[in-house]
């Protein structure tokens, strides 16, 4: 099957720093990856570029078999990639549900093409993901006075609500506690796996990195430095030495 995502060749300079010097990546449809790396290396810059935040300086970026390089924020998200920050984007004044629906208000007006959506999602999948997400217990809870997690988990649920076909995830589980952080991969593999929603995560919290079981993409100094299973890079002494100070 072609790639949801295929990144060819990305450079991005800013001024005289170079902040990724070609990289090359493909996420099969359905597929779930994470993304590693040092601080700075590149990460969060690769999402901006795949996002449309920022334009690549050179390099192509092709979504779902379009090349989507350059395009702005706005058309991109209503292409299907949604995108999530570290720090989460709910509407704090109101509950849980009226954020779910504001999203899926929003998903009315995307532009995705039909042809790509495996099955349309319907209320029943969305409710089903609520309850197993822990987030069903709080419908009534104004968002502002969610526990960290959930709000993280929200903000989660309202991008698949949407219709991403692809979700970035910066760091989702920064700041979250051990078993909120369970909760975010048993959502991120449910959403996977009952919805086909293909997932690109960045994360530095190798213990998530085990718990999602899925391939790892290493960054370094602008580029992917390899790619494979977790047990594989974990024992990687280049990969320790950048990571431990080995
Ligand atoms: P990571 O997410 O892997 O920690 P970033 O992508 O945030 O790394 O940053 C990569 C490099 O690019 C760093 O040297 C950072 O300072 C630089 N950088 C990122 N965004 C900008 C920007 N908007 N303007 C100038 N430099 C930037
Ligand atoms: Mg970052």
């Amino acid at each position: 099957m072609s790639p949801i995502l295929s990144i060819e060749a990305v450079t991005k300079n800013f001024g005289g720093i170079q902040a990724l010097n070609g990289v090359d990546l493909q996420l099969p449809d359905g597929d779930v990856k994470c993304i590693i790396g040092p601080n700075g290396c590149g990460k969060s810059t690769l999402f901006n570029i795949i996002s449309g935040a920022l334009p690549p300086t050179s390099g192509r970026v092709e979504f779902a078999g379009e090349d989507i390089t350059g395009l702005t924020p706005p058309i991109i998200s209503r292409l299907g990639v949604g995108r999530k920050f570290q720090v989460p984007a709910v509407f704090g004044d109101m509950t849980v549900t009226e954020n779910i629906e504001i999203a899926a208000a929003a998903a009315k007006r995307a532009y995705l093409p039909l042809s790509m959506l495996r099955r349309r999602p319907d209320r029943s999948d969305y409710d089903r993901l609520l309850a197993d997400s822990g987030l069903g217990d709080y419908a009534g809870v104004v968002a502002s006075e969610l526990p960290h997690g959930i709000k993280q988990r929200l903000e989660i649920m309202m991008l698949v609500t949407t219709s991403a076909r692809l979700l970035l995830l910066d760091e989702p589980t920064a700041g979250m506690t051990e078993a909120e952080t369970a909760a975010t991969v048993a959502l991120i593999r449910d959403i996977r796996a009952n919805l086909g929603v293909s997932i690109l995560v960045i994360e530095h919290d190798m213990a998530f990195v085990r718990e999602l079981d899925c391939p790892v993409v290493v960054m370094m100094k602008g580029a992917v430095l390899t790619e494979g299973a977790y047990d594989d890079i974990k024992d990687d002494p280049e990969i320790r030495r950048a990571y431990l100070g080995e």
